[in-house]
């Protein structure tokens, strides 16, 4: 009988099991065993929990979810990979084809041959082992700990909105939306050279933290019209980029009310409304660039870079650590976001 191991198995909506599976094996010379040390809850993981479906991803077979994470080499059948046994890694999730002409010319997120973890059917790292090939595994310095090394995969979107946003060194930019992601991109556009931030969220703790981690103004969107405010804050001329957080109808709308004459619309999150009314005349006249973002391509090496030197924080992000058995509550427990948390991890 072949090796096992601990997973946490989404069968159906609200069925997580934490059950024994079969470990994998690496077979090809690119691959690499790696032992899962921290994986992040993402909003995508629970919202399988709890619809079964995202986009065109349903869940038809049980899948491990789970796909923000760190761990350690085990194995490796080729050292010409550059990795060996002992090494700590951060886990690129989505492996590309390598061939096709978006692989080719640096556009691998929108690849139509990748392979996603907990993309069902692909299984995700909320389990013990991983095989995963070695071009998608990126070494940490020991500076940085396995918990940031699986925060590496949200700040990758961040930093991917802050690129396709075009942010420039001096711009004014609004960060609609105060979740870990839009955390990560405030910290990433400020990065780039974003002089002024400015955050929106309705919750406190949540632009407290925005705080922290570099805003120059928060709004709390609960007790004023906030589009207004972003008006007022930069004087009638608006932001040069808007970045849509929230994944929300009204964060869109706020966004292309917010943003500067020539500026930029970047979408991050994911609305649940795929046709929300949108003012297409404002679009053309005022000749604003609305950018869609999937994922993000090439962006863990400097987002490790930018952890190991303290230029974005991400441990603070992290509120509450879980053991693998505790998976299916912690969907829960994210999911109604319990005890203010805003990144939970789990140390299989
Ligand atoms: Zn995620
Ligand atoms: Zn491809």
């Amino acid at each position: 009988m072949s090796e096992t191991m601990k997973a946490a198995v989404l069968h159906d909506v609200h069925d997580m099991r934490v059950e024994q599976v079969p470990k994998p094996e690496i077979s090809t010379e690119r691959d690499v065993l790696v032992r899962v040390r921290s994986v992040g809850v993402c909003g995508s993981d629970v919202h399988f929990f709890e619809r079964g479906v995202i986009g065109k991803y349903r869940l038809n077979t049980p899948t491990i979810m789970g796909h923000e994470a760190a761990g350690d080499v085990v194995k490796v059948l080729d050292e010409s990979c550059g990795l060996q046994p002992g090494d700590r890694v951060a886990i690129e999730p989505g492996y590309t084809c390598r061939r096709c002409e978006f692989c080719k010319s640096g556009r691998y997120n929108v690849c139509s041959d990748v392979v996603f973890l907990a993309a069902p059917p692909v299984h995700g790292a909320f389990c013990e082992y991983l095989a995963w090939p070695s071009d998608f595994l990126f070494k940490l310095p020991d500076s940085v700990s396995f918990d940031e090394g699986a925060m590496i995969e949200p700040l990758a979107v961040g930093l991917w909105a802050a690129k396709r946003g075009g942010v420039e060194a001096g711009d004014c930019v609004a960060v609609l939306g105060a979740g870990p992601i839009g955390l990560l991109t405030l910290q990433a556009a400020s990065a780039e050279g974003a002089t002024r931030i400015i955050v929106s969220d309705l919750e406190d703790g949540r632009l407290e933290l925005a705080g922290h981690f570099g805003a120059t103004d928060v709004i709390d969107a609960s007790e004023s019209d906030a589009a207004d405010t972003v008006m007022e804050l930069t004087g009638g001329r608006g932001v040069d980029v808007a970045f849509e957080c929230a994944g929300a109808v009204p964060t869109l709308q706020m966004a292309m009310r917010v943003v500067r004459d020539g500026g930029t619309v970047q979408l991050v999150g994911m609305p649940a409304e795929q046709h929300p009314e949108i003012p297409l005349y404002e679009i053309i006249n005022r000749e604003l660039d609305v950018r869609g973002l999937f994922r993000y391509v090439n962006c863990y090496p400097p987002a490790i870079s930018l952890v190991a030197t303290n230029r974005v924080r991400v441990e603070p992000l992290v509120t509450h650590h879980f053991d693998l058995d505790e998976a299916p509550e912690v969907m829960t427990f994210v999911h109604e976001r319990r005890d203010g948390v805003v990144k939970a991890v789990i140390s299989p």
